[in-house]
């Protein structure tokens, strides 16, 4: 088992011990001492990268999770135009593509032969408002929206493969998600940022009705008020400020706190696309990441999972010093349709990695043993299919 050492945050400023000294304490990091974090630099930082996997052993000792999952990219339209997105396309494009049913069956059937447990279908918002023609192949295939279409892909994934759904489908309605909430055990939407600077002339989010920041937390809400599992997460580097990240973890943290749904928290850094209009933007470095991920761990508590994705960075094993838990979805199978330049580590290679660092690499679900276990949090539908699957898995972590 890992033996992060207690830390000493005596090297820190008054300011920022005080906050990561509460943390320490198992406190509440107000948000006026997390702000306080935005000034951490220098030698500051092993301090506080320590405090964070010290507060992160505290609840999950001697273990790091990941989902084995197949990417179900199910239609790569969408009505929004982020300036750093190589997933959506245009219709029509040669590289526009929506799945059909026997496409989205072939890839789950193949995924559940390599012991895959979750099927992650990631689509662009909304596609049907901006795409005619896609609309008609909607029609085709039996349909009037996307969210009908996902949910009867998710329920034919569910019942012909035993692949656990994981729909993250951008902004629904509260209708929508009821519907999927009844075939799929948890459900994500990044919240990325809460800075509306970058819905601004010549920013980011300028063309991106759905990342406007109030939308989204809307949305996360809603899901809290259906008591979906979610999952969720900040974008870094994408023009926002450092201040702005640590606004958008404690947004994060109030929406968790109100609901008690988000079941992780994931830190993404941004990863510069070639024929993108921020092909040139600088990327965030490890040290930016590794601080990142502390101070998501310190703001949110020892309870939370915070996962940072293991191929979006060349030297990942550092982040398990900077007080993650989880790497997020692995598949053996599928690339990462979002980031297809960056390969998943080998499964081994990462299990090695883990044990090195003195943890075991431990599989989970889509939705968390803790959420799994709560009936408030599943469908009735679900329960014994997710539960069964959880004491199989991991018969000393049992969900049941
Ligand atoms: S909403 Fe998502 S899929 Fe659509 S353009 Fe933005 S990042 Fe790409």
């Amino acid at each position: 088992m890992a033996t992060v050492a207690a830390p000493d945050p005596a090297s820190l400023r008054p300011a920022l011990r005080d906050a990561v000294e509460t943390a320490l304490d198992g406190g509440r990091v107000s948000n006026a001492q997390a702000l306080t974090l935005v000034g951490a630099g220098g030698a500051e930082l092993p301090a506080l990268w320590a405090a964070a996997a010290w507060l992160r052993d505290q609840s999950r000792p001697g273990a790091v999770t990941y989902s084995r999952k197949v990417f179900i990219p199910l239609t790569n339209l969408c009505r929004d135009v982020c300036t750093y997105c190589t997933f959506a396309k245009d219709d029509p494009s040669p590289r526009a593509h929506t799945m059909s049913p026997e496409e989205v069956l072939r890839v789950a059937e193949a995924g559940a032969k390599l012991g895959c447990k979750e099927a992650l279908f990631t689509l662009g918002d909304r596609p049907e408002a901006r795409w005619p023609a896609y609309r008609e192949r909607l029609k085709r295939l039996g349909h009037d929206s996307t969210s009908s279409f996902l949910r009867a892909m998710c329920e034919m994934v569910l019942e012909e493969t035993g692949l656990l759904p994981h729909p993250n489908a951008g902004i629904l309605s509260r209708r929508e998600l009821e519907e999927l909430r009844e075939v799929s055990p948890s459900q994500g939407m990044m919240l990325e940022t809460v800075s509306d600077r970058l819905t601004g002339p010549g920013m980011p989010h300028e063309e991106a009705p759905d990342k406007r920041p109030a939308t989204r937390l809307k949305m996360i809400a809603r899901c809290g008020e259906l008591d979906i599992p979610f999952t969720t997460g900040i974008l870094i580097g994408i023009g926002e400020t450092v201040r702005e990240r640590i606004e958008a973890l404690l947004a994060i943290r109030d929406l968790h706190e109100q609901y008690g749904h988000i079941q992780e928290v994931i830190v993404q850094n941004f990863r510069a696309k070639p024929d993108t209009p921020m092909a040139a933007a600088g990327e965030p470095g490890l040290v930016e990441l590794m601080t990142t991920c502390a101070v998501a761990r310190l703001v949110l508590g020892p309870e939370m999972s915070v996962q940072a994705p293991p191929n979006l960075t060349a030297d990942y094993g550092p982040l398990l010093l900077a007080g993650i838990n989880d790497w997020g979805g692995v598949s053996p199978l599928t690339p990462d349709f979002v980031n297809p330049e960056a390969p998943w580590p080998d499964l081994d290679r990462l299990g090695e990695l883990c044990a090195d660092a003195g943890y075991t690499l431990r599989e989970r679900l889509t939705v968390y043993p803790e959420y799994a276990a709560d009936d408030r949090f599943l469908d009735p539908r679900l329960r014994t299919r997710v539960r069964g699957m959880y004491d199989q898995l991991n018969p000393e972590t049992t969900a049941a």
